[in-house]
């Protein structure tokens, strides 16, 4: 089975002490994970090494990087490497956040950039795709993700395709309170596991977890992850409170 992972995308939210007492919290519920559950922390990068330190010994326990950038090393005062992660043994990078693409003007092709570096220095990628409500108003979205997948992912191996995630977040869902509905949820993740097969082959699409986000909390956690191509989700504003984000982990499939 693949894996089934609840990740909390914390963005610039608490302070050092709230995140402390949210990690300890979470980790004091001893929530006993499965072999194929994960659970993910993408927290702000000054807070990566408290992250690791509390949740280090909790068996299917990750913290993340939110970003990377996309060059090796060198004079861009400011960033952070992949490099630079790895040797804080952190395992996992969310790449492309529609908040990234936005606001940072990340195209698809910085994106294969810093795909490229977060596999070169054994980081996995969590690779966020998704349409606006323009593109959704326009029935275009399909075209659309595909053409996301396509431009940052599409220069790997099947090898390397295999060490990633998926999040499919349709920005009018994000921090919006409106869901997509578990017919759009897995139209959606089912198109995009057959663009991967279709350029990949079936075994590697089908190996590939692909988490959904937008506005996923402990009430329609159960039925969103039970969709067939859904793996879990990416979550931001339900993964500030203990509790929510605990019974969202809950929620995963087994
Ligand atoms: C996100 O930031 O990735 C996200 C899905 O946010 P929210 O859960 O608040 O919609």
């Amino acid at each position: 089975m693949r894996k089934q992972i609840a990740a909390a995308n914390w963005k610039m939210n608490l302070s050092f002490q709230q995140a402390d007492q949210l990690l300890n919290s979470v980790v004091d519920a001893g929530i006993a994970t499965k072999e194929n559950q994960q659970v993910i922390f993408a927290v702000p990068f000054l807070y990566l090494s408290i992250a690791n330190q509390l949740i280090g010994t909790v068996k299917n326990f990750n913290a993340a990087s939110q970003n990377c950038y996309q060059k090796k090393e060198g004079a861009f005062t400011g960033e952070i490497s992949a490099a630079m992660l790895h040797s804080m043994n952190i395992s996992y990078c969310l790449v492309g956040h529609s908040e990234r693409r936005e606001y940072f003007n990340e195209s698809n092709e910085i994106l294969s950039e810093k795909i490229d570096r977060c596999l070169e220095n054994d980081l996995t990628p969590i690779f966020c795709c998704g349409e606006s409500l323009t593109i959704r108003a326009a029935d275009q979205q399909k075209t659309f993700v595909e053409t996301q997948l396509r431009d940052s992912l599409f220069h790997l191996s099947k090898e390397q395709i295999t060490n990633l995630v998926i999040a499919y977040e349709p920005i009018w869902a994000i921090g919006t309170g409106k869901t997509a509905t578990t017919i759009q949820v897995q139209e959606m993740h089912a198109h995009i596991r057959s663009v991967i097969s279709n350029q990949y082959g079936t075994d590697t699409g089908d190996k590939i977890s692909i988490l959904y986000g937008g506005s996923v909390k402990a009430s329609n956690a159960k039925e969103l992850f039970n969709c067939d191509d859904v793996d879990g989700g990416l979550v931001g504003g339900a993964s500030l409170q203990a509790e929510e984000f605990i019974q969202i982990i809950k929620a995963l499939k087994c």
